[in-house]
């Protein structure tokens, strides 16, 4: 946790009220964070922020200057993306789009469509045509790669909704070739989140420019543009275990590939980018005994922070200490919110220093799949506090590219 984080929920705490329930975001340390991404970056690569992440303007603001543009996962993100970040370039994937959103993409002066089935394609060529509009588009592919282990949270390399077969090409190429107003700008790869293994993800990264330069010579494409997804994993119980990013940028660097064959390859990670940015905040509001086992039942629960209970974990935590005497002191204890159901827990039996009513559990790595994934209006319960932090001293300028590139430390 940043000083700047403790300060901003002690401010929360000696505020009059029902006690601290909030979201506390440390926009200076995300900015820190997605510059250094950057500069780790190879030239020839790019970076979109996979918003349904977390696309809270503030978050989408910080990122603009560090990022090529935005990836959006629905019509709704398209629109919202555009409202936010006008002008920027945006990329619209995702199963299920509806005609009227791939009427709004078509529409927009900066949106690469990610085309996921034939008959999508089909759709959005007679889109276009209504529209008068030429449209830059990408083939979701997916491929399996051989070698490549499985991780929690698959997308391709098996049967699921997304992407082409690779035996769907020979079609998808016809329509490309009789319907001009699509214009294919490369391949979109994106088989799996939670991948924490550099070596693998090189790999992957290998064999979406293989598969590319093939399919580019066997039907005669012309795509210059290698997307390779998101996914760069973190480890919730030792984020030093997390995605190696710059060891992996030294891998792209050593690869070389898109160099060599005039392609460029761009990555739209989501959750590696957001997700340590942000803190969930409760303040205990009970402390129990039951059945032998300690609960502190703190203020708001997994409506607002649904985010353990999706990844079946015990999310990591602080306690910020308030004044009272502890009731516990090195003892397990489960940590509850308000809900009346068993399953509003956010960390089971874990082990306290001391712990009191009034304290403040401070749950980390809440920026990313956190807020935007809860079912928020069970139970009735108020929307917790929204504060981003930002220091006044922090550089508001808009970089240009090559200052990107040269200024920035890895
Ligand atoms: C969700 C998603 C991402 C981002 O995934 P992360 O695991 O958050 O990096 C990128 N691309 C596509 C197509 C997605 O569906």
């Amino acid at each position: 946790m940043t000083p700047a984080v403790c300060a901003a929920i002690e401010r929360l705490r000696a505020e009059p009220g029902d006690g601290v329930c909030a979201y506390v975001y440390d926009l200076d340390a995300l900015r820190a964070h997605a510059r250094a991404m950057r500069a780790c970056l190879p030239p020839g690569y790019e970076i979109y922020y996979a918003a349904k992440a977390n696309a809270e303007a503030p978050i989408l603001r910080t990122l603009a200057p560090w990022v090529d543009g935005f990836e959006a996962a629905s019509g709704g993100e398209l629109r919202w993306l555009q409202q936010q970040q006008p002008g920027r370039p945006l990329l619209f994937g995702g199963p299920g789009k509806l005609d009227s959103e791939l009427a709004l993409a078509v529409s927009l002066p900066d949106c690469t469509v990610h085309v996921e089935s034939l008959g999508e394609l089909d759709r959005l060529a007679r889109i276009a045509t209504q529209a008068g509009k030429r449209v830059r588009v990408f083939l979701r592919m997916n491929i399996s790669v051989p070698g490549i282990r499985d991780t929690r949270l698959m997308m391709g390399g098996k049967p699921t909704p997304f992407g082409l077969d690779e035996d769907a090409l020979a079609q998808a190429a016809r329509c490309l070739g009789e319907n001009p107003q699509l214009r294919l700008e490369g391949f979109h790869f994106h088989l799996m989140s939670h991948q924490r293994d550099v070596a693998m993800q090189l790999q992957l990264v290998r064999a979406y420019i293989a598969a590319t330069l093939r399919w580019r010579e066997q039907y005669g494409l012309d795509a210059r543009v290698v997307n390779a997804g998101g996914g760069f994993g973190i480890d919730y119980a030792d984020h030093a275990r997390s995605f190696d990013w710059p060891a992996f940028c030294e891998g792209l660097r050593e690869l070389d590939l898109p160099r060599a064959h005039g392609l460029r390859v761009r990555f739209e990670p989501g959750r590696f980018i957001s997700v340590g940015c942000g803190y969930y905040a409760m303040q205990v509001l009970d402390i129990k005994r039951s059945h032998g086992e300690y609960f502190a039942v703190a203020r708001g629960g997994t409506h607002h922070f649904r985010t353990p209970a999706a990844q079946g974990h015990d999310h990591p935590f602080q306690v910020i200490r308030g004044g009272d005497a502890p009731v516990l002191a090195n003892q397990p204890v489960t940590l509850v919110g308000q809900l009346c159901t068993p399953k509003d827990v956010l960390a089971r039996a874990q082990t306290v220093a001391a712990l009191a009513v009034g304290d403040c559990l401070v749950f980390s790595l809440a920026g990313a799949y956190a807020w935007n994934i809860s079912h928020q209006n069970f139970l009735m319960h108020p929307a917790p506090r929204m504060v981003f932090l930002e220091s006044e001293h922090s550089p508001q300028f808009e970089p240009d590219r090559t200052e990107i590139a040269e200024t920035a430390e890895c």
